[in-house]
């Protein structure tokens, strides 16, 4: 199964990968980590993208495609790809990958929620510095105040969470992403969930989706 996840900052679409990845056995490709694989192995893509990363500029857009097809074709099950694309230029590229290596995608899901619900989630989160997990610090706060409860390392919350940080990549978001949903909801693959409530039942929708 190929499976793209889309949603806006604060929508739980790292937790989703996660469930969805494992209940269906697909890899979860995600952009920063394929960057960084690339990064850490020193491959001739790697180089190049980093001098992009030093100096905070986007990766462009044929390069990321290529990084992404360096991880599919060694696939033997399908995957989860999080956080591309993002613009709907990126998307027809991806479509043309898909297309030349015959793996077409099955089901593009997209999570919704309400900006009120993102930016309660978004300024109440709290990020393991060590393991990543996430903590929300008005619902899910850590028991030991700061410690993360996975591993103990240190509990921070990022500089750009703050509400006129989150409304700005929100609105970064709609600009350049509603175009792709628009794109892929022209498709029959394309699936809304509402993302509001416990993680588990909007999995549980996104599963009987899935399994259609
Ligand atoms: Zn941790």
């Amino acid at each position: 199964m190929r499976i793209i996840l889309l949603g806006p900052p604060g929508s739980g679409k790292g937790t989703q990968s996660t469930y969805i990845s494992k209940c269906f056995n697909i890899t979860h490709l995600s952009t920063g980590d394929i960057l960084r694989s690339e990064v850490n192995s020193s491959t001739d893509l790697g180089i190049i993208a980093k001098k992009y990363m030093d100096k905070g500029d986007l990766i462009p857009d044929d390069l990321m495609i290529k990084a992404i097809k360096n991880q599919i074709v060694h696939l033997s099950s399908g995957f989860l790809l999080d956080g591309f694309p993002r613009t709907l230029a990126q998307a027809k590229s991806l479509d043309l990958l898909l297309e030349q290596i015959k793996n077409p995608l099955d089901k593009v899901i997209c999570l919704n929620v309400s900006k009120e619900e993102i930016l309660n989630r978004l300024s109440f989160r709290a990020i393991c510095n060590d393991c990543s997990h996430n903590y929300n610090l008005a619902t899910t706060p850590p028991r030991v105040k700061n410690i993360c409860d996975m591993c103990g390392g240190k509990i921070l919350i990022r500089s750009d969470d703050n509400p006129e940080a989150i409304i700005n990549r929100l609105r970064i978001y709609d600009n350049l992403t509603l175009p792709v949903i628009d794109y892929y909801e022209s498709t029959t693959k394309c699936f809304s969930v509402k993302a509001f409530g416990k993680p588990e039942d909007v999995f549980k929708t996104i599963e009987n989706l899935l399994r259609l």
